[in-house]
């Protein structure tokens, strides 16, 4: 482990994007954070952006709206540059994943009607199959569930073989969230688009950690979190893709003013806006969206596809260092192969819990995932090579001092 960590410090020294590390609010209470896909950390600016927010709130009161209502649209088009590749007008801010994922999926089921049947996998978060099971049993569809490799993900061939003309709806995540297994975004949408379904990529793990350029793909829609690699701090509302091609043609069910072209006529008859708006419900987080601001200006500074190469480094780093621990007890869960991956990777151990419990003592913090995993997500923004090192040291220790069973 020694001359791993001489080559960690080695690539911290040459780090282009070490210099990023002091933007974040970081003290030695934790030997090493391994969680930066759960929960991004707090750029040390957050605190002056809700200063300012709650400083208008104050002086200005509800004459704050003049700008805090343009908050979804602005921070939507700021995503669609920096992070996904789409074009003005095509991203919002609003709501949960959760219930973006909702809109979506009934907005792309409905625009179909003919079609019966909407597909995802088994290694898709749980609150996305949570979602569709809704959606299906809302509309009278059938959900239907495919297997996918536990560490390896979704099989395109299983994928291709699925997709028929009963075919409505396709979600699936982009980079899965256990085993980090990274989708092909542009095959799966042309596939799916081919067959005249509906696309809805989930995009939680991977914005902000993968490049993409979604303006590339065919018209499909895409949902994704704030607060893990954006850094947007807990709760932060999530975004919804909507192309300008399926702009005026769905409609997403949660009528609310905030979709309506005319917001302030305060009709009492709905009439959707025909833009990306539509999407929108009610009022937005005003204090959760100026935090996103925050964790968005050191994206936009760092440039994804150098956050994305520098992840690829410390991902592989962690797999040379967990593969190094001699215990039987340790497998390594993700992909090998670092273009198979997106930015976290997860180790199995039949007492992952007793792990975890052990590692946290230990100043590490990584994420427990039942019943036999340890996620381990290293933030290419603010972790360093020594974090991983760090990291995995104290995985050995608490491995050993544990046993398998
Ligand atoms: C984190 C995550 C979510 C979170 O959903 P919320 O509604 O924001 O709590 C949803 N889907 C995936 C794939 C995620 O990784």
């Amino acid at each position: 482990m020694s001359l791993m960590r001489s080559e960690a410090e080695e690539l911290d020294r040459a780090d282009p994007l070490a210099r990023f590390r002091e933007r974040f609010s970081i003290d030695d209470r934790y030997a090493a954070y391994m969680d930066g896909n759960s929960l991004g950390r707090q750029p040390r600016s957050a605190g002056d952006v809700v200063a300012a927010a709650l400083e208008v709130w104050s002086d200005s009161m509800i004459l704050g709206w003049r700008d805090w209502i343009r908050l979804p649209i602005r921070l939507g088009d700021r995503i669609a540059q920096d992070v996904i590749g789409a074009r003005e007008g095509e991203v919002i801010v609003s709501d949960s994943t959760t219930v973006n994922l909702f809109k979506a999926a009934m907005a792309a089921v409905d625009a179909v009607p003919d079609r019966t049947r909407i597909i995802t996998s088994d290694d898709n978060f749980p609150t996305d199959i949570y979602v569709l099971e809704s959606v299906a049993q809302q509309r009278g569809k059938e959900l239907v569930i495919l297997a996918a490799d536990e560490v390896e993900g979704l099989d395109l061939g299983l994928l291709e073989r699925s997709v028929d003309d009963r075919t409505a709806l396709v979600a699936l995540s982009h980079v899965a969230y256990k085993s980090g297994a990274l989708s092909d975004l542009a095959g799966v949408s042309q596939l799916v688009h081919d067959a005249g379904s509906m696309m809805l990529w989930d995009l939680s793990h991977s914005a902000g950690s993968v490049p993409m350029t979604v303006r590339e793909l065919p018209p499909v829609l895409a949902v994704g979190c704030t607060y893990k690699y954006l850094n947007g701090g807990p709760g932060c509302p999530a975004f919804t893709y909507l192309p300008h091609e399926l702009q005026g043609q769905l409609r997403q069910p949660i009528w609310g003013w905030f979709g309506h072209r005319d917001q302030f006529q305060m009709r009492t008859d709905y009439d959707p806006a025909d833009g990306v708006e539509q999407f929108l419900t009610g009022a937005p987080t005003v204090l959760s969206l100026v935090t996103l601001g925050a964790g968005l200006d050191a994206i936009a500074e760092a440039g994804v596809a150098a956050l994305y190469a520098k992840s690829q480094r410390l991902t592989d780093l962690l797999i040379d260092a967990v593969d190094g621990i001699r215990s039987e007890a340790i497998q390594i869960a993700s992909p090998r192969d670092a273009h198979a991956r997106g930015a976290h990777v997860t180790v199995r151990h039949a007492r992952a819990k007793d792990v975890v419990r052990g590692l946290v003592a230990a100043g590490v913090i990584p994420d427990y995932r039942p019943p036999n995993l340890i996620r381990f997500g290293p933030a290419p923004l603010y972790t360093r090579f020594v974090d991983v090192i760090e990291a995995v040291e104290r995985l050995e220790a608490v491995a050993n001092s544990i046993g398998a069973d």
